[in-house]
């Protein structure tokens, strides 16, 4: 019995992060690795719980993001992914040591919802946000991973930045640089 209801509640937490997904637009294979959910499940789950809403909820084909170089390829980007980055560590999804190890072990369940709560709160403070759910699960893999960026410190405050890993020149953060 008590097994059988463990198994419920899991299942339902799964659902429940499937659709948080959801709802945030990413991609089936992403769900896939984040809620082990088969890629039927999560089809029947986007139909049957944002069928009428489906036409307001996107779906995204293709290809995950993968480009590190993403992140850095504008002012406005870096300066906001500092900011999605301190949010993503407050909910402790930033490994104090980056490992390819650490990446691996990030998908699941309830760093799946932190996830979303860092980018939720990410959007409500950024209104114009312009960084995507799936970039956002690839910054957070990028942190965990190390291997191209890193959270680094603003040279004047030590206020926390998204740096690459061998950063050209000091960097500095959006206030020490007067960008607002
Ligand atoms: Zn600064």
């Amino acid at each position: 019995m008590r097994i059988s209801e463990d198994r419920y509640d899991r299942d339902r937490q799964r659902l429940e992060l499937a659709l948080r997904f959801l709802t945030h637009e990413a991609r089936t294979q992403t769900i896939h690795v984040w809620t082990g959910l088969s890629d039927h499940r999560i089809r029947n789950l986007y139909r049957s719980h944002l069928g009428r809403a489906a036409c307001y909820v996107p779906r995204h084909r293709g290809q995950s993001p993968h480009q590190a170089a993403y992140f850095m390829r504008s002012l406005r980007i870096q300066q906001e992914a500092s900011v999605l980055a301190s949010f993503l560590a407050q909910q402790e999804l930033v490994p104090a040591e980056p490992s390819a190890a650490a990446a691996a072990a990030l998908p699941g369940i309830a760093r799946g919802h932190r996830l979303c709560t860092a980018f939720e709160t990410y959007t409500f403070m950024v209104p114009t946000a312009a960084i995507s759910f799936e970039y956002a699960v690839f910054l957070t893999h990028c942190l965990a991973r190390g291997d191209q960026l890193r959270i680094g410190r603003c040279s004047d405050c030590g206020g926390m930045i998204v740096v690459e890993r061998f950063p050209i020149r000091e960097k500095r953060c959006q206030h020490c640089t007067g960008g607002g």
